[in-house]
């Protein structure tokens, strides 16, 4: 390592948008110290690789990438979720200098400072006063808590990243405003559970531009509604509480757009689930939402083949789907994550029948999402632009969540720019997308 060069790290972000958040931190701590982020393995004089371990599929992905990183490059920190299982990251490459968990970007520095030392004269100015994102600058990630105190028996986040801890609502707001005041466009509001925001410090009142402010998830979105930016809901459970948060969508000032991570219908597997909110009436939740603001889009996720799970389950989860009517819909067939309480449940379900099931959904509801986005056809939606290319501008309205959304195309781009809204007229629509004229 030549001492007379600006240290350079190498960073590996892997993993969900919780993920990225914290990596978003650790970036920013390392800009602010002087050091500078290194585009490629050989120019780093060291690899941070932020991990993720939410299933078997990512925890191969975390050591495969520890793998890459050490051969190429040889100096290795490893932090994120597969982290907290330090033992196993040993064992399979005994050579990495540093291992933590997740959310730990203090520990990273203190493990970067180890190995790699700061120059004396940190360029504080090199950092933007936002932090460095990883989104696109016309939308961000704004994570309001750490962990989650549900225990969801196919689920190893409270183990990993233990019980909920909220983030003082004023430092979620000045951070939204900070971002607001860069130019961000939309703020996506994340955590393992929104609608919890604040249980875990009795929803304390906090502070914002000198006005007090409580600690809860319709108090946030209120605030938030302020920014004039989009305000995107995320893993929210459909809690009676959550009724309040639909009026501030029906008058237009956050999106109506909620992400609800059903996972199934019938209360025999929410029970053995441990889902949140699983004794709700949620069909008439739904119901009662779409009333009060009938342009509310709903996305979910849904699991088949959860333990126990049989034909009559299964088709409850199907009038559920045929019932509900919802926007956007991603499944999973139930895969055992090492750690999690449900493999220890009786009767699991073979693997072609989860399959099978899964196509039996996803079938169903493909017909149903592209009935609903064929509604669009002639109405005038706002759009944001993400992206210019061949096809056009790649704009997203209101329904749709980047990366895991659908998109509108608008094929006349000239003179548009990234990061804009403008009105389209929807002209067509198809599975996932809409297409979409300036007006
Ligand atoms: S709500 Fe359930 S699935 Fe989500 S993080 Fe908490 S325990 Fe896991």
């Amino acid at each position: 390592m030549e001492m007379n060069t600006t240290p350079k790290v190498g960073f590996v972000s892997l993993g969900c948008p919780k993920a990225s958040s914290d990596s978003e931190r650790i970036l920013t701590e390392l800009r602010a110290e002087g050091y500078l982020i290194a585009s490629n393995y050989q120019d780093a004089d060291i690899v941070v690789i932020n991990t993720c371990g939410f299933i078997d599929s990512a925890v191969e992905e975390s050591l495969d990438a520890i793998g890459e990183a050490l051969a190429e490059n040889g100096r290795v920190i490893v932090t994120g979720c597969l982290g907290a299982n330090a033992e196993l990251i040993r064992q399979a490459h005994p050579a990495v200098l540093a291992v933590t968990g997740p959310h730990a970007t203090e520990a990273v520095m203190t493990a970067i400072h180890a190995h790699l030392p700061r120059l004396h004269d940190p360029h504080f100015d090199l950092v933007p006063p936002q932090g460095i994102r990883l989104t696109p600058d016309h939308y961000a990630y704004l994570k309001i808590s750490e962990g989650c105190n549900h225990r969801c028996s196919f689920c190893i986040i409270p183990s990993m990243r233990g019980d909920l801890v909220s983030r003082p609502i004023g430092e979620v707001m000045q951070e939204a405003e900070r971002l607001a005041d860069a130019g961000v466009r939309e703020l996506l509001v994340i955590s393992q559970d929104t609608s919890a925001y604040g249980v875990d410090i009795k929803y304390r009142t906090g502070f914002w531009q000198g006005r007090p402010l409580k600690t809860r998830m319709t108090e946030l979105a209120a605030a938030l509604s302020e920014l004039d930016v989009w305000v995107r809901l995320h893993y929210v459970y459909p809690y009676p509480h959550v009724d309040e948060v639909i009026p501030l969508m029906a008058e237009g000032k956050i999106l109506p757009y909620l992400d609800i991570p059903f996972q199934h219908a019938s209360p025999r597997i929410l029970k053995a689930m441990k889902r949140p909110a699983a004794a709700e009436n949620t069909l008439a939740r739904i119901r009662a939402w779409r009333e009060i603001c009938p342009e509310l889009v709903i996305r979910s996720t849904f699991i088949t083949g959860f333990p126990g799970e049989t034909e009559a389950d299964f088709e409850q989860l199907m009038d559920f789907i045929e019932a509900a009517e919802l926007d956007r819909v991603g499944c999973f067939t139930y895969s055992a994550v090492a750690g999690a309480a449900a493999n220890a449940l009786p009767d699991h379900v073979p693997e072609a029948l989860k399959e099978e099931r899964r196509a039996r959904l996803m079938e169903r509801q493909a017909d149903i999402s592209a009935e609903r986005l064929e509604q669009r056809i002639g109405q005038t939606l706002t759009v944001l632009i993400d992206d210019i290319n061949a096809e056009g501008a790649i704009a997203r309205s209101y329904a749709d969540a980047p990366e895991i959304d659908g998109i509108v195309v608008i094929e006349q781009a000239e003179g548009l720019v990234v990061g804009e809204m403008v009105s389209v007229k929807i002209v067509d629509s198809g599975e996932h997308d809409l297409w979409g004229e300036l007006v």
